[in-house]
């Protein structure tokens, strides 16, 4: 009998799998994750991005947790010679309505307690040479780092105090009882007295492995992305991010530094037609029937139905998909747009039709399931992971 089991080797499962053993170091503790390592989903294929806080509702969780996030994941990666950089966030306007959205934003960020700058099209210009623009928000505080790596060493650290991982471990069955639960694997039985699951993509269908109904249905959605060539490494000096567009959930495409050196455009959101199909051609007949016969998701997909459609024009020819980042780095064409791989993001869709917005935890007597995690997670996974040992001792504690 196990005291806790962890469901998902993404950052969400390791940084609370690591944070349980801080807090019990003398409890057996076994994480599962179905693939055969760690950060191969969400965690392994995003923008990397160490997020200040900027966008999100004042006194969400995702505001909380991001500022708390940002802090922590940098003190994490100095403690654990995970490399990191902080190379800040510009955030351009490039017409009047977006200067209008702009200055919104700003009030945003002054409500959400961040460091920020404004600047003239001219300190613009003087920051970010490549870059045209009516003007700007610089954010110092943001970062990049390798996500996979930050996994890795929350993983190594788990073990290191005597946790046990076992990949190529598909949990397919959950039994909550009186005294604990009972985990099924494609080839073993557990039986632990607490569980927490952070399953990622399969959130609601493994919450319902428990029986719960959780009230909300998982919709992928695709971040496409390109690579610029080489050349291009010291095109901008920040991340550069357009003014979103407040009706749209995510936050448009933008230029990246990544750890490694490169420079990437991205990601869009196009409907995925499979959980975890990283392709265009990638389809799953079972998800795409969860879909489309899915109320929640329907009345979402009728209602974002013009921009879902240019999403989908503009990842299948790349033309319109060049356009959006030529409106602030006019200097690319074509030719910089060179292939790099996908990420498919979980989004929450309630049963009326709504994406949740905000971090959502679904718990029973014996369990933390995370539900609704999308960016920025990732920034957020140690104060994510704090929040549900929180959770889980009240349940041991009393
Ligand atoms: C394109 C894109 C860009 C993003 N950019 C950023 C960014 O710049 N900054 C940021 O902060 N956030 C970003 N995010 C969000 C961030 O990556 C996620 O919020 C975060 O990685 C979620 O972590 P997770 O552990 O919940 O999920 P995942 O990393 O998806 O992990 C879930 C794990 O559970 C496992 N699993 C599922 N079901 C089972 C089962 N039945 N049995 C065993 N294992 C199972 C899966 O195999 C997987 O490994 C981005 C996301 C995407 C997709």
């Amino acid at each position: 009998m196990y005291d806790f089991i962890i469901v998902g080797g993404g950052i969400l499962g390791m940084s609370t799998a690591m944070q349980l053993k801080q807090v019990y170091p003398d409890k057996r503790m076994l994480l599962l994750e179905k693939e055969s390592g760690p950060a191969q989903h969400q965690t392994g294929h995003n923008s990397g991005v160490i997020h200040a806080g900027v966008y999100y509702t004042p006194g969400s969780l995702k505001a909380n947790f991001c500022l708390e996030g940002n802090l922590a994941t940098k003190a994490f990666c100095e403690a654990n010679d995970v490399p990191f950089d902080v190379c800040g966030k510009l955030l351009v306007a490039t017409s009047e309505l977006e200067m209008e959205r702009m200055k919104a934003l700003w009030e945003r960020t002054a409500a959400n307690g961040l460091e920020r700058e404004w600047l003239s099209a001219g300190e613009l210009a003087e920051r970010e040479p490549n870059i045209t623009g009516l003007g700007g928000i610089l954010v110092p505080s943001s970062g990049i780092v390798d996500y996979g790596a930050v996994t890795r060493a929350m993983a190594d650290q788990f073990k290191r105090m005597g946790g046990e991982i076992r990949y190529n471990s598909q949990v397919t069955g959950l039994e909550e009882r009186r005294d604990g639960v009972v985990v099924k694997t494609s080839s073993d039985e557990f039986t632990s007295r607490y569980l927490v699951t952070c399953s990622g993509l399969m959130a609601d269908r493994v919450i319902r492995m428990l029986g719960q109904d959780p009230g909300f249905t998982i919709c992928p959605f695709r971040g496409e992305y390109y690579r610029l060539p080489k050349q291009h490494n010291d095109i901008v000096n920040h991340l550069i991010y357009p003014i979103p567009d407040p009706s749209m959930p995510f936050l448009g495409v933008h230029l990246t530094r990544m750890i490694d050196g490169s420079v990437t455009v991205g990601p869009n959101a196009v409907l995925a037609f499979k959980r975890e199909g990283y392709r265009k051609r990638d389809v799953s007949l079972v998800d795409l029937a969860q879909m489309f016969s899915n109320p929640g998701i329907l009345k979402v997909l009728a209602a974002n139905l013009r921009p879902g459609l240019a999403e989908m024009k503009d990842s299948l020819y790349r033309r319109g998909y060049l356009e959006r980042v030529r409106k602030y780095c006019p200097s690319l064409t074509m030719a910089d747009l060179e292939p790099y791989p996908a990420g498919v993001r979980a989004q929450a869709v309630s049963r009326d039709g709504k994406l949740v917005d905000d971090f959502l935890f679904v718990n029973t007597a014996r369990t933390v399931n995370v539900g609704n995690a999308p960016s920025p997670a990732a920034t957020s996974a140690l104060p994510i992971g704090t929040h549900i040992v929180e959770q889980v001792k009240v349940m041991v504690e009393g």
